[in-house]
C-alpha cells in the first residue's frame, strides 16, 4: 500500500487519472480525468480504496498518517475556492461521496454541505444573502449525516417536517421560510439528543472524519451487499471517498441541478437525453421526490430557460463523450449561472441502445468494430430476442408513465419489495408497484418481471437500476394511488388489489389491465451488423441444438451455422408415434418389433429431411437414442391399453413389462449407446432414416449434405468400434438402395469422465467430439443434474462455488477433463472437430473457456445463438486462442 492516501483535483490539474479506478474509485478518478481536460470540477481530493480497504484490515480504524493528509489536502481545496473549512466569515462547504472501482448507483452513502454548524450557517447566510437557503442546507445536512453516520432513520426527520408544515399550513419545501427551516434545524437537533444520547456534532473536521468512516461502512451494508452480489462484484474492492466543495444547485432561480445522458439509454438515439430542476439539490433529482423538467424542448426545458448554460452543457458533453468514446452519464449543477460538472460515468444503457450505440460510433469513426464487439455484454442479447407486446391486441390503458426501461411484462400486483421475493419463490411472476423505489428494494426489483412506479423521473433510481436489469419499468405514473393498508391501487376510478394481473410496456409507458399476449421483436439493422462483425472476427463456430422444424428455423434466423445436437428422443412423443414406440420397448416379439419400428422408420425419414431442408447444407450432428426407455413408457391405464392392442399383447403384460424396465439409477443405468448395442435394431432404424434423407435432400437441392452421427454417452473405444460397424454397414446398404453415395462423419459425445480420460483412442474411431457437459459436470462433480438446486444455490451463497456449474463449465474440474481430452485427441488426430453441446454452452463465460481450450464450435438453444456468437468474437478479440498457444 502507498503512503499517498489522497489524490486532489480541481481547477485544471488533478494528481490523479482516468485509469486509476482501482485506486480512485470511478467517480474519484474520472473527476480527476474531467479536471485534467479543464472542465470546471469543483476542487476535492480523493481518498483511495488502499484506505478502504486497510481500515477492514484492521478492526476498522484508519491509517495513522491519514488525518494529516486530509487536513493538507483540505488546505488545498480552501486555497482553491477561497473559503475556508469551518470559517465564520466565509465557510467552505464539502460533499463526501463514495465512489467504488465498479459502479453501485445508489448502493453506498452520500453527504451533502458537511461543515455546517450554528455559526456557519449564518456566515452562509450572510455570504448567499439567501437565509432561507442556508438553514435548508443545514437541516438536510442534518437529515444525511444522521442517516448516513448515526444510523438514524429518514422517516423520523420526514415526520418531524410534515408536522411542522402541518403547524403552518403548508404542504411543499419551497413554501417554508428562513425562519421554519430555523425551527425544523432545532427539532432535528433535538431529535439527535433523544435518539442517540449525544448532541448533533458541530465541529466541522469531527463531521467530516466520521462522515469518511460511515462511507467505509457503507460498503458494507445489506443493499451494497446484495448489489455486488448479483452484478459479481468482488467485495475486496473497497469503495474510496470523494471530499469535493460544495456547489449548490438550490441558492435560487439561476441555480439547477441535473443529470444529462450524451445519447438516449434506453434507445441509444443520438439525443441528448435529462432532466434538470431549478434551485435544487442533485438528491432531488435521483430521489424523485419533485418531477424535473427536460433538458430540450418545451418551455420549462433547460435550453429555453438557462441557454447559456445549455450551450455549455452541450459542449461540455460533446467534449466527454468524444473523450471517453462512449456514451456518458453525466452530473451537473449551476450555481449562479455557472456551469459546474460532478460525474460522468460511462452511462448504463438498455440492450437495444447498447448495440445502436455501439455501431453508431463506429459509423461516426469514433470506434473501430473491433472495439464496438467489446461494449456490448453478450447477455444482454436476451432482451433483444424477447417477446414485446402484440399491437393488434386492444388495450385497456389504465393510465400512462415514462417509459423508464423498453420491454413488456405482464404480472401479478406487488406492493412491497417482500412480497415480490416471496411470490417469485413460488413463481409467480409479479409487477412490483411503488410509489417510489429505493435501494433497499434491490432484491425485491429483481425478483419481479416489471417495476412501475407512481413517483420519479427517467433518472430516478427505479429507472437506473431497472435498465442496469434489463427489466420493464414506468416511471412517474403519477395517476396511481396506492393504498398500503388496503394493499390496493385506484387509478382513474378502477381500484386493482394485490394479485390482480396488469402489463407494462416500458418502452411507451403504458400500463394495461389483464394479460396482455407478445410477440417476437424483428431485429434491427444495427443488431444484424453486430453480427456480422462478430462473424467475422469469431474463430469458433456457432451451432444450435435444435430437433423440430421451428427451432431450426429459429435457429437459422438467429444465424447458428448448423446444428451441434439434434436429440432424437424429442421426436418420439407425438401420439401417433409414441404409441409405436412404446409397443416396441414392451413387446419381446421379433415380428412385431420390426413391424413397430418400420411404422416408425417414415417418421424419422420426415424429421431429418425437415431439417437437413432447413440446414441447406449445413452440418446437422444427430444424435441416436439417448435415455433410458422406461421414460417412454405408458403411465395412465388407457395408454397401456393402446400400447396393448398394437402389440397383441394384455395390459397386465404391459404393466409387467414397465416394472421390469424401471430402473434404481436410470442417469447411469440402460441408456445412451448402451441401448444401441443392446437393442441394435433401434439405432439401425434411424441410422437408415437419416441416411436416406441425407441423400434424398442432397439430391434435390443439389446441395451436398454431410450428417453427422453422434453416439452419446460412450465409455469405452470398444462402444465405439461396435457402433461404428453398424453405422458403416448401414450405410452401406442405404448407399446401394438409393443409389448414390454420400460423405458423413461419424463421432461421440464426451460426456463420461472415461470417454474424457480415452479421448486419444476414442478419436481413431470418431471424426468428431462433442463434449457433453450435462452429463460430464453430472458424472464428474457426482452432483444430480436434476436435483443440484436444491443446495447449489447455498453453496453459491456461502461463497463455496462462484456459478452454478450446470450454467457455466466448471473449469477447474469438468474443464480440465475437457482440456485433457482436447490434447490427448489432438495429439493423435490433429484435425478431429470438437464442440461442445451442453447447456453451459451458450454462456459467455464458458465460451471465453472454449475459444482458449481451442475448441473448434459451441452450441447451443436457438434464442442464444447470438449471445454465442458475440461472446465467441469477444473471446477470439480478447486473445483466447493465442493465451492457448503462449501456455504451450
Ligand atoms: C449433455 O449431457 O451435455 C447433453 C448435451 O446431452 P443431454 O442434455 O441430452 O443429456
Ligand atoms: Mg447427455
Amino acid at each position: 500500500m502507498s503512503n499517498q492516501y489522497i489524490y486532489t483535483f480541481g481547477n485544471g490539474s488533478a494528481e490523479g487519472k482516468g485509469s486509476m479506478k482501482e485506486l480512485l474509485g470511478g467517480k474519484g478518478a474520472n473527476l480527476a480525468e474531467m479536471s485534467s481536460l479543464g472542465l470546471p470540477v469543483p476542487p476535492g481530493f480523493t481518498i483511495t480504496t488502499d484506505v478502504c480497504r486497510y481500515y477492514y484490515a484492521n478492526s476498522k480504524t484508519a491509517p495513522k498518517d491519514l488525518d494529516k493528509q486530509i487536513k493538507t489536502a483540505l488546505a488545498w481545496v480552501e486555497k482553491q475556492v477561497g473559503k475556508t473549512f469551518g470559517s465564520t466569515e466565509k465557510p467552505l462547504l464539502v460533499s463526501v461521496r463514495s465512489g467504488a472501482p465498479a459502479s453501485m448507483p445508489g448502493m453506498m452513502d452520500t453527504i451533502l454541505n458537511l461543515g455546517l454548524n450554528e455559526e456557519t450557517v449564518e456566515a452562509l447566510a450572510k455570504q448567499s444573502g439567501n437565509a432561507r437557503f442556508a438553514w435548508d442546507s443545514y437541516r438536510r445536512f442534518i437529515q444525511m449525516y444522521s442517516n448516513v453516520v448515526l444510523d438514524l432513520d429518514h422517516s423520523h426527520f420526514e415526520e418531524l417536517l410534515d408536522e411542522k408544515k402541518n403547524e403552518i399550513g403548508k404542504h411543499e419545501d419551497t413554501d417554508l421560510t428562513a425562519e421554519d427551516w430555523q425551527e425544523v434545524v432545532s427539532r432535528y437537533k433535538s431529535l439527535v439528543q433523544k435518539e442517540s444520547g449525544k448532541p448533533f456534532p458541530s465541529e466541522p473536521m469531527d463531521q467530516l472524519r466520521q462522515a469518511v468512516e460511515a462511507v467505509f461502512r457503507s460498503w458494507n451494508n445489506r443493499r451494497a451487499i446484495t448489489y455486488r452480489r448479483l452484478h459479481d462484484i468482488s467485495d475486496e474492492m473497497g469503495t474510496a471517498v470523494n471530499v469535493q466543495a460544495m456547489v449548490f444547485g438550490n441558492m435560487g432561480e439561476d441555480c439547477a441541478t441535473g443529470v444529462v445522458f450524451t445519447r438516449n439509454p434506453s434507445t441509444g438515439e443520438k439525443v441528448l437525453y435529462g432532466e434538470y430542476l431549478i434551485n435544487a439539490q442533485g438528491e432531488d433529482v435521483v430521489a424523485g421526490i419533485r418531477t424535473p423538467q427536460p433538458l430540450i424542448n418545451g418551455d420549462g426545458s433547460m435550453e429555453s430557460k438557462m441557454p447559456k448554460v445549455f450551450k455549455q452543457l452541450l459542449d461540455t458533453c460533446k467534449k466527454l463523450e468524444g473523450h471517453y468514446r462512449d456514451l456518458q452519464d453525466i452530473e451537473f449543477t449551476v450555481e449562479q449561472e455557472k456551469l459546474w460538472m460532478l460525474q460522468t460515468r460511462n452511462g448504463k444503457r438498455s440492450a437495444p441502445a447498447a448495440v445502436k450505440i455501439a455501431v453508431d460510433l463506429v459509423k461516426e469513426k469514433i470506434l473501430k468494430p473491433e472495439e464496438a464487439l467489446l461494449r456490448v455484454e453478450p447477455e444482454t442479447l436476451d432482451q433483444l430476442l424477447h417477446p414485446q407486446l402484440d399491437p393488434s391486441v386492444k388495450l385497456e390503458i389504465l393510465t400512462n408513465g415514462l417509459p423508464a426501461s423498453p420491454g413488456a411484462a405482464c404480472g401479478k400486483i406487488v406492493f412491497t419489495a417482500e412480497e415480490a421475493e416471496s411470490q417469485a419463490k413460488k413463481n409467480e411472476k409479479v409487477i412490483l408497484v411503488r410509489l417510489e423505489t429505493s435501494p433497499e428494494d434491490i432484491q425485491g426489483m429483481h425478483s419481479s418481471v416489471g417495476i412501475l412506479t407512481a413517483r420519479g423521473g427517467m433518472t430516478s433510481h427505479a429507472a437506473v437500476v431497472a435498465r442496469g436489469m434489463g427489466k420493464p419499468c414506468i416511471c412517474g405514473a403519477g395517476e396511481l394511488q396506492i393504498n398500503h393498508k388496503e394493499n390496493s391501487l385506484t387509478v382513474r376510478g378502477i381500484t386493482l388489489k394485490q394479485g390482480d394481473i396488469i402489463t407494462i410496456n416500458g418502452s411507451t409507458g403504458e400500463v394495461i389491465r389483464g394479460d396482455v399476449p407478445t410477440i417476437t421483436p424483428t431485429l434491427s439493422p444495427e443488431f444484424l451488423q453486430l453480427m456480422e462483425w462478430a462473424d467475422k472476427y469469431r474463430r469458433m463456430g456457432v451451432r444450435a441444438n435444435a430437433e423440430t422444424p421451428l427451432d431450426a428455423e429459429t435457429a437459422r434466423k438467429f444465424g447458428a451455422m448448423g446444428i451441434g445436437l439434434c436429440r432424437t428422443e424429442h421426436m418420439f412423443f407425438d401420439k401417433e408415434r409414441i404409441t409405436a414406440m412404446r409397443a416396441w420397448i414392451v413387446t419381446e416379439d421379433v415380428t412385431i418389433r420390426q413391424a413397430m419400428l418400420d411404422m416408425l422408420l417414415p417418421y424419422q425419414l420426415d424429421d431429418f429431411t425437415q431439417l437437413f431442408t432447413i440446414m441447406k447444407g449445413l452440418p446437422v450432428t444427430i444424435r441416436l437414442l439417448d435415455p433410458p426407455l422406461h421414460e417412454f413408457l405408458p403411465v395412465t391405464e388407457a395408454d397401456r391399453k393402446e400400447v396393448a392392442a398394437l402389440a397383441k399383447v394384455s395390459p397386465d403384460y404391459v404393466l409387467h413389462r414397465c416394472h421390469a424396465l424401471e430402473e434404481q439409477n436410470p442417469m447411469l443405468g440402460h441408456r445412451g449407446c448402451r441401448l444401441g448395442i443392446t437393442y441394435p435394431e433401434l439405432y439401425e432404424m434411424q441410422l437408415r432414416a437419416i441416411f436416406t434423407a441425407a441423400i434424398r435432400v442432397s439430391k434435390k437441392l443439389g446441395e451436398t449434405v454431410i450428417p453427422e452421427i453422434m453416439i452419446p454417452l460412450v465409455m469405452m473405444p470398444e462402444e465405439l468400434k461396435h457402433l461404428k460397424a453398424m453405422a458403416t454397414r448401414i450405410a452401406e446398404e442405404i448407399f446401394a438402395k438409393e443409389g448414390k453415395k454420400l460423405d458423413y462423419l461419424f463421432g461421440a459425445m464426451i460426456e463420461l469422465p472415461a470417454a474424457a480420460l480415452m479421448a486419444d483412442e476414442l478419436s481413431e474411431y470418431s471424426d468428431f467430439f462433442s463434449f457433453g457437459t450435462n452429463d460430464l459436470t453430472q458424472t464428474t462433480l457426482g452432483v444430480s443434474r436434476d436435483d443440484a438446486g436444491k443446495f447449489l444455490e447455498e453453496y453459491r451463497k456461502l461463497g463455496l462455488i462462484e456459478q452454478d456449474p450446470f450454467v457455466s463449465v466448471d473449469q477447474s474440474r469438468v474443464g480440465k477433463l475437457m482440456q485433457m481430452a482436447v490434447k490427448s485427441s489432438r495429439g493423435v488426430k490433429a484435425k478431429i472437430k470438437l464442440g461442445i453441446c451442453g447447456e453451459q454452452a451458450g454462456n459467455p463465460r464458458t465460451i471465453h473457456f472454449c475459444e482458449t481450450s481451442g475448441l473448434d464450435y459451441v452450441s447451443c438453444s436457438p434464442y442464444r445463438v447470438p449471445v454465442a456468437r458475440l461472446a465467441a468474437a469477444q473471446a477470439t478479440l480478447t486473445g483466447g486462442v493465442k493465451q492457448l498457444a503462449n501456455a504451450a
